[in-house]
């Protein structure tokens, strides 16, 4: 294990240049004890050594954002590093200090529990990548919790996050998937029957893992000079296009943040993911979807759904009411820069745009979901509203519902068509044939019939009409039984499934024959299987 790294490895060429740690304060005590840190956004840590590291997957696209081609991927000494067995030359391991809004109330300093930043490696193209284990052991940030991360979750968060990327959602990437060789104790359910299970690290990569709690954490500790130093840090180095900080910049850049998170709103949306802890420490200043737990992809269309049981009661992070989630935590990010700026005007506009950029956003997706050349106000409004009150009046399947409805002939004005035979191509997306009444088949005949009259206003080809939905309108989501089968594998040693889901969500928009069995609606057996439907915390 302690032959020294082969030279010409890529991997031992990578150039760090650590801002994070050089430009912001640190906390001075080095012993890794959980406690309050003060005055300090992070701590430096090193990462625990694994026992015996087994790389899972890794992904090729992630890899070359850091310059990294396939042979370093596969290299021991690739396992080694990304599992933290070994600290690079030049990294700076740490762990942020952060608080957060958790569940709509203020829970104090949280901070990475479990994530140890390994420092920012510079590409040829001059970016800096933050690199980020979790699962790498406890940092003192982990309160009463272990540090570690489970198989189950680690492949969720690998996995969903390089199929979000090519969904083109924004979001943090994931560079490897990593056995620790170690087991790890958990309650999946939270009902006193712990088990355990193997252990994993994913390496994270992003511009910057800042979320809203890291201003929150200094803002209501009153350590308004390292907020100020945060805040001009964020500006300088992630916002630079936005000029040297002051007041009025600041405004600017949280009317930046409150556009990005409004368009990562509506991309959630629009390919039917949710999140399921929508807390503020789990919020990227970067508008990048951050932080994959009990996260979900919605199947059949229904607003209230949230996989997050710990959230099954209240349901304050369902489907439907993210945007209006994200505004809230916009509010608490709004509260905390608030002392830089003096003035709220600023920060309430921000609050307003987000509303209207949100909305707009939103209208644009639809119609571009429903094949419209743009959204007409007049006609639209209740197209779209119409529809959405249709789709969980029976159980649809949202991802199945928009690709197929591209199959829906605009036909002429003067075709008599009966109603099922109309919706015909849609019925791959219904998960109970006796819900289809002729009631409901008269609705929805109805609503194809105004759908097809918008078409032919705008006259698009059907085909070419076709191509515009399929281009946002994906055929393959990590719905949540596929990742449960991937996790069922790897548990049994076998990691080609991981590999093929991997390669499928590469190119979710494209038909990809032969692999259609990835398409498809959830299978009845996963209906209520844990992991399937539904996900706990626990991870
Ligand atoms: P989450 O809402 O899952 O993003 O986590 C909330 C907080 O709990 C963060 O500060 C995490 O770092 C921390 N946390 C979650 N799981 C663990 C764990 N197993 N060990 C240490 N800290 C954890
Ligand atoms: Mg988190």
């Amino acid at each position: 294990m302690s032959r020294p790294p082969d030279p010409t490895n890529p991997l031992t060429s990578l150039r760090f240049d650590n801002r994070f740690t050089r430009l912001l304060p640190g906390d001075p005590l080095t012993e890794n004890s959980r406690r309050q840190v003060f005055n300090a956004c992070y701590s430096r840590v090193t990462p625990v050594r694994p026992v015996a590291p087994q790389l899972v997957a890794y992904s090729p696209e992630t890899a070359a954002l850091i310059d990294l081609d396939s042979a370093a991927c596969t290299s021991p000494l690739f396992t080694r590093v990304f599992s933290g067995d070994l600290v690079l030359p030049g990294m700076d391991p740490h762990a942020a200090c952060y608080g957060g809004h958790q569940f709509g109330n203020w829970a104090g300093q949280l901070g990475d529990g479990r994530a140890i930043n390994l420092g920012e490696t510079v590409n040829r193209r001059g970016e800096h990548w933050t690199l980020q284990l979790k699962g790498a052991g406890p940092t003192p940030y982990s309160r009463r919790a272990d540090g570690l991360a489970v198989m189950r979750s680690s492949l969720r968060e690998f996995l969903c996050s390089e199929a979000m990327h090519h969904l083109g959602v924004p979001t943090t990437r994931a560079l490897s998937l990593i056995l620790t060789g170690e087991m790890v104790e958990r309650d999946m359910f939270y009902d006193g029957r712990p088990e355990e299970e193997p252990g994993a690290v994913v390496c994270r990569v992003a511009p910057s893992f800042l979320r809203f709690g890291n201003y929150e954490l200094h803002a209501a500790r009153g350590e308004l000079e390292v907020l100020r130093r945060l805040a001009d840090f964020t500006i300088r180095t992630l916002f630079p296009h936005l000029g040297e900080p002051s007041p009025v910049i600041y405004g600017q850049w949280f009317a930046e943040v409150c556009r990005t998170t409004a368009e990562l709103m509506v991309h959630w949306l629009r390919v039917g993911f949710v999140h399921g802890v929508m807390n503020t420490d789990n919020l990227s200043i970067l508008g990048l979807t951050i932080d994959y737990g009990p996260y979900g992809w919605l199947e059949d269309y229904d607003p209230l759904w949230t996989p997050n049981t710990t959230d099954a009661e209240g349901r304050r992070y369902c489907y439907g009411r993210q945007p209006t989630i994200a505004h809230w935590n916009l509010a608490q990010l709004a509260n905390a820069l608030h002392p830089l700026i003096g003035d709220p005007e600023p920060l309430e506009q921000g609050l307003t745009d987000y509303s209207r950029w949100f909305e707009e956003g939103w209208q644009a997706t639809m119609a571009a979901k429903l094949g419209l050349v743009a959204f007409q106000a007049e006609t639209d409004t209740t197209l779209t509203q119409d529809l959405l009150a249709l789709l969980p009046a029976v159980e649809t399947d949202m991802t199945l519902f928009y690709r197929h409805l591209a199959d829906i002939p605009a036909g002429n004005a003067d075709d008599r068509i009966a109603p099922a035979e109309l919706a015909a191509p849609l019925m791959a997306a219904f998960y109970r044939p006796e819900q289809l009444t002729p009631t409901y088949l008269e609705q929805l005949g109805s609503w194809l019939g105004r759908y097809r009259q918008r078409l032919r206003h705008d006259g698009l080809v059907d085909a070419e009409r076709k191509q515009r939905m399929h281009a946002v309108n994906p055929k393959y989501v990590l719905r949540n039984y596929l990742a449960q089968l991937a996790i069922d594998d790897i548990g049994a040693g076998d990691f080609s499934l991981t590999s093929e889901l991997l390669d499928v969500l590469r190119h979710p928009y494209d038909e990809q024959p032969g692999r259609e069995r990835f398409a498809e609606k959830r299978p009845e057996w996963a209906r209520h299987r844990p992991g399937c439907s539904m996900l706990s915390c626990s991870s």
